[in-house]
């Protein structure tokens, strides 16, 4: 695949999933509960906690531990690499998604899209280094200034549907 994010470039922004609802095709969550399994041993990997998919619009809940390891708790984050438009953990579709430019433009959540929306309205340089890397990363076509307009406007579209 050329010039796409990689699963570590997402982990800042991997805390919330917006995905459909696999019930009702609403806009569900995906994340780490209060009483998740894994968040007290001794080396905690981030994003490794178990995780729950919870749908407020149809009551949909499920949660998915990850595998106990020798001293700690691991997903296999292999779904990443299956398909980037879904969830890391259920592999439930992304619910901030729209074809543009004849790609898929997809989003993790609220924060992902605003982070995005910023960086190709003004070039936005965040002085945090978590992000520095999405940023160095962030596909070529979406940067172009051909695709860009087109770009920000399927942002704003999404932006009406959440
Ligand atoms: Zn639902």
């Amino acid at each position: 695949m050329e010039e796409e994010f990689g699963c570590q470039d997402l982990l800042a922004f991997a805390d919330l999933f917006l995905v459909q609802c696999p019930k009702c095709k609403n806009c569900a969550r995906v994340f780490t509960p209060q009483n998740a399994l894994g968040v007290n041993e001794s080396i905690i990997v981030p994003g490794h906690e178990t995780k729950r998919v919870s749908c407020n619009q149809c009551g949909f809940s499920k949660d998915k531990h990850p595998s106990k390891k020798s001293n700690h708790y691991e997903f296999d984050f292999n779904l990443f690499e299956q398909n980037p438009e879904a969830d890391w953990y259920f592999g439930l579709p992304l619910y901030l998604q729209i074809p543009c430019c004849g790609r898929q433009l997809w989003f993790l959540n609220e924060r992902h899209l605003d982070y995005i929306e910023a960086y190709l309205k003004k070039g936005v340089r965040p002085s945090n280094t978590y992000y520095m890397s999405i940023e160095s990363r962030l596909p070529k076509w979406m940067k172009s200034s051909k695709n860009r307009v087109q770009v920000l406007r399927a942002i704003q579209k999404l932006k009406e549907n959440i």
